[in-house]
């Protein structure tokens, strides 16, 4: 698994220090508020298992399944919602936490099915920012590192389901894309 990473662009250590930060920065932010996290499965899991528990302040969490991925490595531009929140979020503070940021389609979309919902205010987070990427305008309200326009794995972030588990964030090899 470590073979296929020609870079690593984030090193455990790297991120662990960021999300301690943001979560101090949220923490603060949301202090005294009924802050609800929505996790966007499955990639957000390991950031935002970890981001909580740097939130040092009540909270609830929820989940989502939304795809706009295939296998592939580019957004295929209409994003599913294949499992919705179950928690009530009308007039709590809702904090959407999504892996990475990178044409901005998914937490566009995602905050438009939320607001129907009429949470009090409704952001958005993510640990990584492809800001040359960017179809919409759209800026997460909380990010933990801008990072150049190349396709990344680990921490969460997959390609065709695997490498979720490596504890850094890499540029593949160009290699794998070659073999699968
Ligand atoms: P967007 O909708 O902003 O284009 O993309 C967000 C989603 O695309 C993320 O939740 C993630 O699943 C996927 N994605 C975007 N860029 C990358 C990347 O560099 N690596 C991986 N593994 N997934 C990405
Ligand atoms: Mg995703
Ligand atoms: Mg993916």
């Amino acid at each position: 698994m470590h073979d296929d990473i020609k870079t690593v662009l984030l090193t455990k250590e790297e991120i662990d220090a960021r999300v301690q930060e943001m979560g101090k920065q949220i923490a603060a932010d949301y202090a005294g508020k009924e802050l609800v996290v929505i996790v966007l499965l499955k990639g957000a899991a390991w950031f935002a298992t970890d981001l909580t528990r740097a939130i040092d302040m009540p909270l609830r969490v929820d989940f989502m399944v939304a795809s706009s991925y295939g296998n592939g490595t580019s957004t295929s531009g209409s994003v599913k919602v294949k499992l919705d929140v179950s928690e009530d979020i009308k007039g709590k503070d809702v904090l959407v936490i999504d892996d990475i940021i990178d044409s901005g389609v998914t937490f566009a979309s995602i905050t438009d099915m939320l607001r129907h919902y009429k949470p009090a205010t409704l952001k958005t987070a993510a640990l990584c920012d492809k800001a040359e990427r960017r179809v919409n305008g759209l800026e997460a309200d909380y990010v933990g590192f801008k990072i150049p326009d190349e396709f990344v794995v680990g921490y969460g972030l997959d390609y065709a389901g695997d490498y979720r588990n490596l504890p850094f964030i890499g540029i593949l090899k160009p290699a794998v894309y070659a073999r699968k």
